[in-house]
């Protein structure tokens, strides 16, 4: 673009730096009489905001055009929201087991279950590019005297090494994704944004999370090795899978002799797994393969009160065998 030219934005560039604040061109005097400059490159700026056909906007006094414009005040315009309304809603994340035990037949880590909320945060403290002990975050706020980095995304966003030095650190980080956002978006927008739950307020990095998320896979090593340890071994006879010596048979409803894993073992959370027999057959192999499953059945006191010690909610009617 030739200098001289405007930008396809400039009609948008609505707001200018005034001390150490933005200001919005209608909020300002005329032409060179704003007294402001450009939040990107320092330049004075010409407002226009007087007459009624053009839509008001700052133009940089040589006319120039300045990249980058919009992003910086997208987030010089994010930051002073946050400053001013002195909390963000950031997420957090609950962790749980699962309860069956077919869930924990691996010798991998079990993955517990996220569920993930949304807490508003009130800062009692804000400082603007104060920096920590080895990074410069955008805003450090202080949440009952623990300090919590905020770091606002528009084109630049954490990177790996910033990320070890926050870990290292041991701080809350939380970034907030405004990449996508129209880069002449208005304050009322982002305070809209910011006020509202969603998936741009991202933890980089979080202690208590991480520490609740180290203890939910060490309980889950723990009913790993119990279910591990207890499994018992029940031949599986026949075309309908039938099982004759169920340990939790006595409590089944019917009280029928034999049950059909369809029906009931794979409906019961002490079911770990099945698999087939292998080996010499005889010289007439029968119709069916031997199948075995492994179950914990019989002691079903002892992991559930191991569940319920390790936090995991107990549910009912898909697991109606056993109680
Ligand atoms: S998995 Fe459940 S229903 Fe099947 S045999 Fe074991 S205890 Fe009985
Ligand atoms: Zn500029």
């Amino acid at each position: 673009m030739r200098m001289g030219t405007r930008h396809k934005y400039d009609a948008l560039f609505q707001y200018g730096q005034k001390g150490n604040s933005l200001v919005h061109v209608s909020d300002v005097e005329n032409g060179l009489k704003c007294n402001c400059t450009c939040p990107k490159c320092n330049e004075m700026l010409i407002a226009h905001n007087a007459g009624r056909k053009k839509t008001k906007h700052f133009q940089h006094q040589s006319l120039k055009e300045c990249n980058g414009v919009y992003e910086t005040v997208l987030h010089l315009l994010a930051k002073e929201v946050i400053q001013e309304q002195g909390y963000l809603l950031v997420p957090d994340v609950e962790f749980t087991l699962p309860e069956s035990a077919d869930n924990y037949a691996t010798s991998s880590a079990i993955s517990p279950i996220e569920k993930r909320t949304f807490r508003k945060v009130k800062f009692d403290q804000i400082e603007v590019e104060r920096s920590t002990e080895s990074i410069r975050p955008d805003i450090v706020a202080t949440v009952n005297g623990k300090q919590l980095l905020i770091e606002i995304a528009v084109t630049h966003f954490v990177d790996d090494e910033k990320r070890r030095r926050i870990m290292a650190e041991r701080s809350p980080a939380i970034e907030i994704d405004l990449s996508r956002e129209d880069r002449i978006i208005d304050k009322s927008q982002i305070r809209t944004i910011l006020s509202a739950p969603g998936e741009k307020v991202q933890w980089i990095h979080n202690p208590k999370i991480d520490d609740k998320r180290k203890s939910q896979l060490q309980v889950g090593r723990a009913i790993q090795e119990f279910v591990g340890a207890n499994g018992r071994a029940i031949k599986i006879y026949g075309k309908n899978r039938h099982v004759y010596n169920c340990p939790i048979n006595e409590k089944l409803i019917d009280k029928f002799e034999k049950i059909s894993i369809y029906d009931a073992c794979y409906h019961c959370r002490y079911f770990v797994n099945e698999y087939e027999l292998f080996g010499e057959m005889g010289d007439t192999p029968p119709r069916f393969r031997p199948r075995m499953l492994n179950c914990i059945g019989h002691v079903t006191d002892e992991y559930k009160k191991l569940l319920k010690s390790s936090g995991v909610k107990l549910s009912e009617g898909r697991f109606w065998i056993g109680g």
